[in-house]
């Protein structure tokens, strides 16, 4: 097949935080230093920020270095951060800390609508000369022949679901780049491929996610103030469940609010998107969205394994930036003022290998250098053994996060380290919990989805605006689904219909054998990736649909 061929000195491979300063950094660098590049980002949504739903506290440390006077000059922000509360959730009452605990606290941060500031930044790179391309994700990355990073291949357009091509077809473009630069966001589909070909987790921790599931609500009044953010502990969660809530007050009375829960659980019917629906049933929750109105949905997986768990960041011809490298803060729940750094570190690096014209590995390892002797490496030391304590349940996991404080971050989690592995190992069979069957009854009895304070999965994908061509080969591989009527179905009672938060992964009865086959409705995926993560026999591969397909969050 004949494909058009593009070539650019740096290809930025995802459109969110890390990427575009990364971008803008680099434009910026290269005029100053004469350097006269090409340089693109590609995007897999119908437009910068269409994939990234709204509200997150920012710390705003790195985009100050990116562009100090970002308010000046327009930044998006919705408000600064004017009040924060701590609260611990039993099932009826909500008990404040008197004392918000420090990573909690937010005073100087701003409430930002990240799709609002992505867009903002792509706005940015354009006017600094960068190429910015929605609608192109990357589909594989191109080797040279000494197996060297040489830029990426866009997914083709106008393929059937038979996988023919379409009269519309158009083939994917190779992008060849100097350098090509993946900031996916977690658990992205290349970034996967390249650290499982060339070993780049060797010697570190598996990666270890939550998913975080929210809503935003337009409220009747302003109940709610711009500026307040609340975090909770406790309901619904069980004690051996990583879990936690969150509540941020928008301008015009809109309330973001979600629900993490950790990637590593160990209760098979456990389905993130209940928790999250329970969590509004609670008295507090449900009292504040009275009267409301609920107007997006979405979810989103996040790198919580920390310092202990970030793959090797390069390789030749290629670096990780952002949430794909791992320089998530789980603790503080942020991670956008590290992925900006991170990209804006990457830009430093490759300005320097454009001159010496070097884009091997040992002339990018300089990127791991300068990340480790930046904020980034620092702030995640501090909290390297968060995450890993609450294997332990939620009381050591707090005793140890406090720990930290009075150890330099040691606390006892050290002596966890042996027993780490990836999250989906830690899910139990059906039989462990005395469970009979697959019903959510057992363990969310009495969860009723109301249409008003709760709903279930398929009225929540409708307000994440859902856009997949149907006619188009599914981008969930299931790489052997007898397994899924016969094994799965038995041991953990098929849990992909439960840990996907859209509703894509569905048991049918398959005519008159009396067994249950896999039904995969992709076209309700909102890109989150927690299939390709928590599947516990690991056979769901998530590949990137067709250009400008998923959610479409734009302007909110
Ligand atoms: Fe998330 Fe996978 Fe469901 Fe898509 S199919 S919404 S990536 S869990």
């Amino acid at each position: 097949m004949e494909r058009e061929t593009l070539e650019f000195d740096v290809v930025f491979v995802g459109a969110g935080p890390a990427n575009l300063s990364g971008a803008y950094h680099l434009a910026r660098l290269a005029k100053q230093n004469n350097l006269e590049i090409e340089i693109a980002v590609i995007e897999k949504g119908s437009a910068v920020g269409a994939h990234i739903l709204s509200g997150a506290v920012m710390d705003p440390r790195a985009l100050k270095e990116l562009i100090p006077d970002f308010v000046e000059q327009g930044a998006p922000l919705e408000s600064p951060v004017t009040d924060d509360q701590f609260l611990y959730l039993t099932s009826k009452r909500a008990i404040r800390a008197p004392i918000t605990p420090p990573p909690f606290k937010n005073h100087g941060y701003y409430i930002i609508s990240l799709n609002r500031l992505t867009a903002w930044l792509g706005e940015k790179c354009e006017e600094a000369g960068v190429n910015v391309f929605p609608e192109f994700p990357g589909a594989d990355l191109l080797y040279d022949e000494n197996d060297r990073v040489a830029g990426v291949r866009t997914g083709d357009k106008g393929i059937d679901k038979e996988g023919k091509p379409k009269p519309n077809f158009e083939p994917g473009v190779d992008l060849r780049a100097k350098v090509t630069v993946l900031g996916e966001g977690p658990r992205g589909s290349l970034t996967k491929q390249l650290v499982e070909r060339l070993g780049l987790d060797e010697g570190r921790e598996p990666q270890v996610y939550s998913i975080g599931v929210k809503e935003l609500w337009e409220l009747p009044d302003d109940r709610y103030p711009a500026g307040r953010v609340t975090h909770t502990l406790g309901f619904p969660s069980d004690t051996q469940t990583y879990g936690g809530g969150w509540i941020y007050g928008m301008q015009n009375n809109v309330l973001n609010l979600g629900y993490v829960t950790g990637l590593d659980y160990k209760d098979p019917l456990i389905d993130p998107h209940a928790e999250f629906q329970k969590y509004k049933t609670h008295p507090y929750i449900a009292k504040l969205l009275e009267g409301g109105k609920m107007i997006r949905y979405g979810a989103k997986t996040i790198a919580a394994g920390g310092l202990f768990a970030m793959p090797r960041t390069y390789a030749d011809g290629v670096l990780l930036v952002g949430d794909c490298a791992g320089f998530l803060n789980s603790q503080r729940l942020k991670g956008i003022h590290s992925a900006i750094k991170s990209g804006m570190l990457a830009a430093e690096v490759i300005v320097e290998a454009l001159k010496a014209e070097d884009y091997s590995a040992k002339q990018l390892q300089r990127y791991e250098q300068v990340v480790n002797d930046s904020w980034i490496v620092p702030e995640l030391r501090k909290v390297r053994n968060f995450h890993a304590a609450f294997k332990r349940g939620r009381w050591l996991g707090i005793v140890n996060a406090g720990l930290q404080f009075f150890t330099g971050g040691r606390a006892w989690g050290i002596f966890d380290r042996d027993a780490a592995h990836a999250g989906h190992l830690e899910m139990k069979k059906l039989s462990s919990y005395g469970y009979k069957g697959d019903s959510l009854e057992q363990r969310y009895n009495g969860l009723r989805f109301d249409g008003k304070t709760t709903f279930n999965k398929v009225t929540d994908v409708y307000h994440a605006a859902v856009g997949h061509d149907e006619d188009q080969p599914a981008h969930l591989h299931v790489l052997d689904t007898n397994i899924c009527s016969t094994r799965c179905a038995e041991e953990y009672g098929n849990p992909c219909q439960r840990f996907c938060p859209a509703a894509v992964y569905e048991m049918v009865d398959d005519g008159a054998n009396g067994r249950r086959r896999l039904q995969i409705n992709f076209s309700n995926c909102v890109h989150c990736k927690t299939c390709d993560i928590m599947d516990p026999y690991q056979i769901i591969n998530w590949v990137t649909p067709e250009g400008g397909g998923g959610p479409d969050y734009k302007g909110m």
